[in-house]
């Protein structure tokens, strides 16, 4: 099972500006230190291996989407944020050279960061593409619909040429979308969340939990989610605040720490977890500090299995 990164972000897409671009060259300059390089892959090289990920490159801003490859009949994605746009460019591509027009959406919830990439997703506009929306929301469809309506946008849902259909799914019954078993949990936040998790033919599984808040002081009513957790293959799981912010100014905004969700992986013995939904005023040097913070709390911490801890970023691709 793939497991690709379109979008990352929480709550609001952001870009790079000028100043933190020129940041990272004089960062990219000082770290060769007058070395020459004979080629691009020389200095390809030396980017990749001897500068700092937040130096060399950049976690992006599109905001939260997340597709799941687990077989060649369908498209599974999570979420609709801003990175979709690109998602539905690549499997254009990737359906001129045979792979079904066939889309399986899985929305988390139906805040704008979640379905705000819709509008830009190319395969909807074509004859000819199923797309299936599921959703523990009753109302994605009015959502979608409603992002579409002449005061915000210009093309109405009903000029789209795919053939949809909306599907609300429940807690507690597990679906078969081609070899790939889904099932889903409740999480809290505003309108209620649901984290799904897919379990692949070979027995791989990756859960998607976003935008969750846990309690750090609630932990012993965390029981469903670590049973939901249990002994995952890869956790993409929101992060979105550091400790120090989610329980001094941002308690109750919906959203979770990366301490949390590593005390619950840890109990669940999940194998990998990616830190995900990063808070959009975090620059590439915050969001690198969280995973390093995360790395040496997840050593001092663990007690079973280990925990691997990624940080995901626009274009990471795990495979699991
Ligand atoms: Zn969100
Ligand atoms: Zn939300």
């Amino acid at each position: 099972m793939l497991i690709r990164f379109w979008g990352t972000r929480g709550s609001l897409p952001v870009s790079l500006k000028a100043a933190a671009i020129r940041d990272k060259v004089i960062g990219a300059l000082l770290a060769a230190d007058g070395r020459r390089f004979a080629d691009a892959v020389e200095a390809g090289a030396f980017v990749d291996g001897e500068i700092p990920f937040s130096t060399a490159q950049t976690y992006g801003g599109a905001t939260s989407c997340v597709e799941i490859e687990a077989g060649p009949d369908a498209f599974i994605i999570c979420d609709m944020g801003s990175g979709l746009r690109e998602f539905g460019l690549d499997s254009m591509r990737r359906c001129a050279a045979g792979h079904p027009r066939v889309y399986h959406f899985f929305l988390s919830h139906l805040h704008w960061d979640h379905i705000m990439g819709f509008p830009f997703f190319v395969p909807a506009f074509v004859p000819g593409a199923k797309i299936v929306i599921h959703a523990g929301h009753a109302d994605a469809e009015q959502a979608l619909r409603r992002q579409q309506e002449e005061i915000s946008f210009p093309v109405p849902f009903d000029y789209l040429r795919a053939e949809f259909e909306f599907r609300t799914l429940e807690p507690g019954t597990t679906y078969q979308i081609g070899a790939v078993a889904v099932s889903l949990i409740e999480q809290h936040h505003s309108h209620s969340s649901f984290g799904f998790r897919f379990a692949g033919p070979d027995g791989k599984t990756a859960v998607y939990s976003t935008d969750s808040e846990h309690k750090i002081d609630d932990m012993e009513g965390e029981t469903d989610v670590v049973a939901f957790f249990a002994d995952a293959d890869l956790i993409v799981c929101d992060t979105m605040y550091s400790l120090a912010d989610s329980v001094s100014m941002k308690e109750d905004w919906g959203h979770s720490s990366n301490i949390v969700v590593i005390d619950l992986c840890h109990e669940a013995a999940a194998k990998r977890l990616a830190l995900f939904h990063h808070e959009p005023t975090y620059s590439d040097a915050d969001i690198a500090r969280m995973h390093s913070e995360s790395i040496r709390y997840e050593e001092l911490t663990r007690s079973g299995t280990p925990l691997e801890v990624l940080c995901a970023y626009d274009g990471l691709v795990v495979e699991i």
